[in-house]
């Protein structure tokens, strides 16, 4: 479903991938994890667009995603991104926030959508909040409103960067809870956590991320359990 192949991104000088080559196939789930400024972000942000790169290749169900492509918007569609900071519109309510993608940006029929992110809501566990704005809402509802806003799109996989990582404790739970309940439903998804346990227990295997570099990828519970690289053995003491 989505494809690395050898690539290459620079900020300026600075080389932030360094050859990733890295495959997950449709309804697997994949855990990237690594060090701060390892370059998660970014390799999530070129999947989908939000950063160019420079050589090799990404490609999404076998369509290459290419800057320069008239095709790219439509194809960043078909990947949805649920980021750290949730991003949601703050002047719109919940369901406003999971109807705008469809009605804006896929120009789908406004009393479809409506209908769509009411039962998305609702699948979220946030049925009494449809017309709530962002600011009333805890950090773990907007975070379950940004999932619903992900999946209003229908896409093909979903990109997640740290879903849980701005979260209060007690409000991490609820969002792993959505997430393991999408990997059960074989939705394909890559996700940057340090959520070790939810990488252990729902991805089919882990990338570990250094320098730009997947140093180590296998398993979830080989990695986890045996990890061959001291790099990711210093990551895995610091965080678990
Ligand atoms: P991670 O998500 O693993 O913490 P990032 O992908 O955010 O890492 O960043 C990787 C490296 O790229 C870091 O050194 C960061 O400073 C740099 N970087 C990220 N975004 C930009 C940008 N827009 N311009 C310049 N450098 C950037
Ligand atoms: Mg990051």
């Amino acid at each position: 479903m989505i494809a690395f192949d050898n690539v290459h991104k620079s900020f300026g000088r600075h080389e932030v991938l360094r050859g990733i080559d890295a495959e997950i196939a449709k309804g697997q789930v994949v855990c990237l994890i690594g060090p701060s400024g390892s370059g998660k972000s970014t390799l999530l942000r070129c999947v989908n667009g939000l950063e160019d790169y420079q050589r090799g290749r990404i490609s999404i169900d076998g369509v290459v995603v290419d800057a320069a492509s008239p095709d790219l918007h439509s194809i960043c569609t078909r990947v949805s991104m649920v980021f750290q900071k949730f991003n949601l519109f703050p002047h719109r309510t919940a369901l406003e926030n999971v109807m705008e993608g469809p009605v804006y940006v896929l120009k789908e029929d406004r009393q479809e959508v409506r209908e769509r992110a009411m039962a998305l809501l609702n699948r979220v566990g946030l049925a009494e909040k449809t017309n709530s704005y962002p600011s009333s809402l805890s950090g773990g509802q907007q975070q379950r409103v940004a999932i619903a806003r992900a999946l209003a799109m229908r896409p093909q996989a979903i990109l997640f960067d740290e879903p849980t990582s701005a979260l209060d404790p007690e409000m991490v739970g609820e969002v792993l809870q959505v997430m393991r309940v999408l990997a059960d439903e074989d939705m394909t998804m890559l996700v940057v956590t340090h959520e070790i346990q939810f990488a252990r227990e729902v991805s089919d295997r882990v990338l570990f991320l250094d320098g730009g570099r997947i140093v180590e990828q296998g398993p979830a519970g080989e990695i986890l359990r045996d990890p061959k690289h001291d790099r990711t053995r210093d990551f895995l003491r610091r965080v678990t």
